[in-house]
């Protein structure tokens, strides 16, 4: 039996679709081969990051052939790739066989205090957003379509190709320690499109990506972050996995939530924190709440009073973003005085937060800024 990939039907599935099990059973049942061979498979394409199956030399010829003849190893086309003036961020925009746009981003962060040196990919999940909230660049564009498994863990395993030769690169220039080349350490669902509204796929990439066979990337480094899908979120509750929940909030009342996320009319923000208090309750984990900051919109003092009387008590995070502005969006950036202002009044309610810094500002790296400027000049419809 073959188990179907969600390639689209006039293209070879995409072997990075299946699971691992799946991979298993396809390469018993279809190609006839050991369960070893598998495992090889898995571990080229995954740990390693070989991209096409050509160079798996662990593998006979014949092999190698067959599987290039079935099945897409790496779905994604590279259109454009910016490194930032201060070399911590990589941006890559990426075409889908489709023709579909998709962006992806590494952050590297050095060590600071008690904080390892780390590297962070933040992925899409779907090409476009359906949700349009008037701030995120994506929003502005629509829904275009869902990715697949294989779409999205393959722009891991891209950033894990840069992660781990630089890492080499400094063990070699004696810049790093022999056996500390780690890659990519910390994956964010932060990049184009709702990760719960496309929640199978995503599931199951983030099951990949752990597999200790394959990236590795510890559920603890794993972040997926909502617009608050109430349902979803209880769902996300109950798959007994370690991962992190970041739920977007950008606003303390349903007034001012309603006028820049659409959602906030179907979950408005009591039934939000209902499922959030649950998802609290059954995973024994603190949620984090993402608040973007838009000047004069939700940045004032007021605003701050009403989150810390909403949070207050509760076992939670919240990360301040000053806003990214788009090239559509009115809104302007809140100034760090004022940031820090409105930390200090969510102090006084007990609710903890972190003002945070945003990287790669100087080349789009906010959600879907950089496809947003790609098409506007129409040079990736090439
Ligand atoms: N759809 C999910 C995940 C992708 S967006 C969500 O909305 O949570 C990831 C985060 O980036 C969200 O918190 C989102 O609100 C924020 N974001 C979107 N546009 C932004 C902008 N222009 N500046 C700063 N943050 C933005
Ligand atoms: Fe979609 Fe998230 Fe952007 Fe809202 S912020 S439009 S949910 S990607």
């Amino acid at each position: 039996m073959s188990i179907s990939t969600d390639a689209p039907p006039d293209q070879k599935p995409i072997i990075l679709d299946f699971s691992r099990s799946e991979l298993e059973r396809e390469v018993v049942e279809v190609l006839g081969q050991s369960k070893f061979r598998a495992k090889q498979i898995w571990q080229a394409l995954h740990r390693e990051c070989i991209p096409d199956f050509e160079s798996v030399t662990t593998l006979p010829k014949g092999l190698r052939e067959e599987l290039a003849r079935r099945y897409t190893s790496d779905p994604l086309v590279k259109v454009m790739h910016l490194t930032s003036a201060d070399g911590s961020t990589d941006k890559a925009l990426f075409r889908l066989g489709d023709g579909e746009l998709v962006e992806t981003v590494l952050m590297r962060y050095s060590a600071d205090g008690h904080r390892k040196a780390r590297k962070t990919v933040c992925v899409s999940t779907q090409a476009g957003c359906a949700l349009g909230c008037t701030f995120c660049a994506t929003g502005q564009q629509g829904f275009r379509r869902q990715l697949t498994t294989g779409e999205i863990v393959a722009q891991i395993i891209f950033m894990q190709r840069i992660a781990l030769a630089e890492d080499r690169s400094e063990v070699k220039d004696g810049a790093r320690e022999l056996g500390s080349v780690q890659g990519v350490t910390n994956v964010v669902f932060m990049g184009m499109g709702e990760p719960l509204a496309n929640y199978e796929n995503t599931m199951s990439a983030i099951r990949s990506i752990n597999d200790a066979n394959g990236l590795a990337v510890g559920a603890r480094h794993i972040t997926l972050s909502t617009v608050g899908l109430a349902p979803q979120i209880v769902r996300l509750a109950r798959e007994n996995i370690q991962i992190n929940l970041a739920v977007s909030l950008h606003a303390p009342d349903d007034a001012t939530r309603s006028q820049t996320m659409p959602i906030n009319r179907r979950y408005p923000i009591s039934v939000l924190l209902d499922a959030c208090r649950r998802y609290v309750e059954m995973t024994d984990r603190r949620i984090f709440f993402e608040y973007v900051l838009l000047q004069d919109q939700n940045d004032r003092l007021r605003h701050a009073r009403r989150l810390g009387e909403l949070l207050s008590g509760m076992l939670c995070h919240v990360n301040l973003i000053p806003v990214n502005p788009t090239s559509e969006g009115p809104y302007q950036r809140t100034s760090r005085a004022d940031a820090e202002r409105f930390q200090l009044e969510l102090r006084r309610y007990g609710v903890p937060s972190t003002v945070r810094i945003e990287k790669g500002i100087d080349i789009d790296a906010g959600c879907g800024q950089l496809r947003a400027r790609v098409v506007d000049s129409s040079f990736a419809a090439r």
